[in-house]
């Protein structure tokens, strides 16, 4: 049977980003998708125009018609707000979780309010298997532990709860990108760096892609870094893709 991934976030109008990206991704990445909708957003590439929360019950009743049959993974996307992340943290199932913790968007509009911060790092780092920060979504997590540098950021990451720390370096300077996943023995363990190119700004959803499909590959039964690696994969074979359509 075809692993199921159940992919909880935001509806981006402009279908960049957000739950049709993670439900792509997870196709391409070879499994199912059931989704729970959290908000539904008016945005273009440019900006975001409106968010709109959706209920927490009716979040909350998405979550429970996808667990009436078997759910592999989860990936969590925009969560907008702390009784949003409450809801979704009450009715979780025991499953692999990876956690794309989406606080702004590129054009820089909100997605999850500070108090919703705080609640995912009380409520859903403990559940989480995978988090995916880039680097200014790291560098807020040290802002509200109030401390700084990576190292120490992922271990205070770590200390809340979460087992590997994927920390995406597309926002720092030079050529490529190097992509560092931390794993359970934190950051004096070993440190697996995944170097590819820098994709263009204009390339939206990239992190919903990458945690989608994260999750994908532990659904399918991949270890971790083999899920990460195959994710890295399947976003380059999307970079190539989209690059070549628009030269065509
Ligand atoms: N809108 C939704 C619903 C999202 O889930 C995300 C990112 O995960 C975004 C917007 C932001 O995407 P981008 O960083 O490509 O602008």
């Amino acid at each position: 049977m075809t692993p199921v991934v159940l992919c909880i976030g935001g509806m981006d109008s402009s279908g960049g980003a957000g739950l049709l990206r993670d439900a792509a991704s997870v196709a391409t990445a070879g499994a199912r998708t059931r989704v729970a909708v959290t908000a539904v957003t008016a945005q273009s590439d440019a900006r975001v125009r409106a968010v709109s929360p959706v209920a927490p019950e009716l979040v909350v009743a998405q979550i429970a018609s996808a667990l009436e049959t078997r759910v592999d993974a989860v990936k969590l996307g925009m969560l907008v707000d702390a009784p949003t992340v409450a809801a979704v943290a009450g009715v979780l199932p025991q499953v692999p979780l990876v956690l794309d913790p989406v606080l702004a968007s590129s054009s820089g509009r909100v997605l999850l309010d500070p108090p919703g911060v705080a609640a995912l790092i009380e409520a859903l780092l403990p559940r989480t298997e995978v988090l995916t920060p880039n680097l200014p979504e790291l560098s807020a997590f040290g802002a509200c532990f109030g401390i700084s540098g990576e190292p120490e950021i992922v271990r205070a990451l770590q200390g809340a709860g979460c087992r590997w720390v994927l920390v995406k370096g597309g926002h720092a300077d030079g050529q490529g990108c190097e992509d560092r996943l931390y794993g359970p023995d934190g950051p004096d363990g070993a440190i697996e760096r995944i170097h590819g190119p820098r994709h263009p700004s204009t390339l939206r959803g990239t992190g919903c892609q990458l945690a989608s499909a994260i999750a994908a590959g532990r659904a399918l039964g991949l270890t971790v870094p083999e899920a990460v690696r195959r994710a890295r994969r399947l976003l380059e074979a999307r970079f190539i893709a989209e690059g070549r359509r628009d030269e065509a």
